[in-house]
């Protein structure tokens, strides 16, 4: 593609990691543990959106659907403040809404492409992805049905990305598997989920306190490399 856009991460090291940022027109898979940062990731890139270019945004707005209810508003207001944003008109620029099923996850999709063509969204975040289908079809014998009904919803958030120029950021809560330490391709637990459908995939680990290890796997585009960074009070930080 021509003229890719890229959202910076508001990070030097996990920007440099991504080649400038998250793309617009893919879909970005971010995984990780219970804690590793994902969901924070999420809250940065809904702010950094919305800065000018010369700033790494796209001078846009973002729609969050949620579907574990962590979504904090105080958390855009202190990571706006921290860019130097007005917090309110940094929320107010946050198309906000809780799924309560995958069912609902989906219809919500669908309501994100119609006020995308219509407004200037350039960031469509669903955290978790699986989250709901994980719980609704549990176990083995529901596993076709789920990975289905999963490849249809990953199918329109590429529809979206592509069709719009939107950056689709979605998480995946995978446990740590000992081969990510030793820096094998990641195979998340619990099925491959997404490897075919997400265009790049960030894997997130805990180190030491605030610390956190980032990095892609699967991508032809990006070299096996990691970047450390840090959660504090004003976000992601270098
Ligand atoms: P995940 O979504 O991967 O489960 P989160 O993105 O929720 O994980 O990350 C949680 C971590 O973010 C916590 O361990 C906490 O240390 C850190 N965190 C959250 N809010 C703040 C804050 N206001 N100041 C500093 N660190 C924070
Ligand atoms: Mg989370």
């Amino acid at each position: 593609r021509v003229n890719i856009k890229r959202i910076s991460t508001g990070v030097r090291s996990l920007d440099e990691l991504l080649n400038g940022g998250v793309e617009t027109g893919a879909v970005t898979e971010v995984a990780g543990e219970f804690g590793a940062g994902k969901t924070q990731f999420c809250h940065q890139l809904a702010v950094m959106v919305q800065l000018p270019e010369d700033r790494g945004g796209l001078n846009a707005k973002a729609i969050y659907i949620d579907t574990e209810n962590t979504f904090r508003p105080e958390r855009i207001t202190q990571m706006a403040r921290a860019r130097g944003l007005d917090p309110d008109q940094a929320l107010k620029n946050i198309y906000y809404a809780r799924a309560y099923s995958s069912d609902h996850q989906m219809i919500l999709v669908e309501q994100a492409r119609r006020i995308i063509k219509q407004d200037n969204v350039k960031l469509l975040v669903v955290d978790s992805i699986v989250a709901h289908f994980r719980a609704e079809f549990p176990g083995r014998e529901n596993l076709a049905e789920r990975q289905q009904k999963l490849n249809k919803h990953i199918a329109d958030l590429l529809k979206i990305a592509d069709a719009y120029d939107v950056a689709v950021v979605v998480t995946n809560q995978v446990m740590a598997q000992p081969d990510v330490f030793f820096g094998n391709p990641l195979r998340p637990a619990g099925g491959n989920v997404l490897a075919h459908g997400a265009t790049y995939r960030i894997w997130l680990r805990k180190s030491k306190e605030n610390i956190r290890i980032a990095k892609i796997f699967d991508s032809p585009y990006h070299p096996e490399r990691e970047a450390t960074f840090k959660i504090t009070e004003e976000g992601l930080t270098d």
